[in-house]
C-alpha cells in the first residue's frame, strides 16, 4: 500500500488529526484526549513521536474536516505507511469486513479529507459500504431517533465523499481532457442557446398565426415570420 491510503489507515487506527496552533502540518494521534476532547494530553505523544507544545485537535463539523490546508507531518506518515504495510492486507470481501471492524462515520471523514486521489475516495466508499448500510437519497427532515441521526450522518458523508472526488477528478484530468471538458460544454452552451432561440421563436409563430386567425393587422416582421414557416 503507498501513502496513497494514508488518510484509510489513519481511520482504521482511529487516528485523530492535531496541530499547534498556526502550524502549517497537522499531526496524527492515536489515544485519549484530555476531558474536554479538545486537546492531546500533555504526556502523550502524535504518531511520529514529535515533542511539541500542547496539541490541539483539528474538530470536524459534522461530516466535514476542513484541514486548513495544512499538510500532513511526513513522519507521521511514514510512521502509518509502514504500519499499513506489516498490517496483513485483505484478500476477499470478508477479510476486508474484518480489517475495518470498528471504523467509525467520524473516521471515514478524516480519511475523506486526507485523500488525495479519485481512486482512494473508492476505496473509501468500499470500505464504507462494508461497515454501513447504503446512504439514503434524501437527507432526513427531523431527526427523532437514532435511526435517522444515523441516516442524517451517513447522507452526509457520502455527499461529503463525492464533493471530495469531484474536485480531486477535477485535478486529476490531463490536458487533452480539460480540453474534452470545454469542448463538450461549449458544445452544450451552444445546442442550448439553439434550443432557446428556437422556442422563442416557435412562440412568436404562434402569437402571429393567433392574430392572423383573429384577423388582426400583423406586422411586417410577423409577416416575414409566417412566410418563413
Ligand atoms: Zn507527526
Amino acid at each position: 500500500m503507498s501513502g496513497q491510503h494514508l488518510g484509510l489507515t489513519a481511520a482504521r487506527l482511529h487516528a485523530l488529526p492535531v496541530a499547534r496552533p498556526g502550524s502549517e502540518v497537522f499531526h496524527l494521534y492515536v489515544g485519549p484526549l484530555t476531558p474536554t476532547g479538545r486537546y492531546v494530553p500533555r504526556t502523550a505523544r502524535s504518531v511520529c513521536s514529535a515533542r511539541t507544545r500542547r496539541l490541539t485537535v483539528i474538530q470536524r463539523a459534522g461530516s466535514a474536516l476542513d484541514l486548513g490546508g495544512r499538510r500532513v507531518c511526513g513522519r507521521c506518515s511514514a510512521r502509518l505507511s509502514a504500519e499499513s504495510r506489516r498490517a496483513e492486507q485483505p484478500t476477499n470481501r470478508d477479510a476486508a469486513a474484518e480489517f475495518h471492524v470498528g471504523i467509525t462515520l467520524g473516521d471515514l471523514v478524516l480519511a475523506i479529507a486526507m485523500a488525495t486521489s479519485t481512486a482512494e475516495t473508492h476505496r473509501i466508499g468500499f470500505a464504507m459500504g462494508l461497515r454501513f448500510p447504503p446512504a439514503p437519497t434524501k437527507r432526513p427532515k427531523e431527526i427523532a431517533s437514532d435511526r435517522d441521526a444515523l441516516h442524517a450522518a451517513l447522507f452526509d458523508t457520502n455527499a461529503e465523499l463525492l464533493r471530495t472526488r469531484d474536485r480531486l477528478r477535477m485535478a486529476e484530468r490531463t490536458p487533452e481532457q480539460v480540453a474534452a471538458d470545454e469542448l463538450r460544454r461549449e458544445t452544450e452552451d451552444d445546442l442550448r442557446a439553439r434550443a432557446a432561440a428556437g422556442r422563442r421563436k416557435s412562440a412568436a409563430m404562434d402569437r402571429a398565426i393567433d392574430r392572423r386567425n383573429r384577423g388582426s393587422y400583423l406586422m411586417p416582421h410577423e409577416r416575414e415570420l409566417l412566410n418563413s414557416a
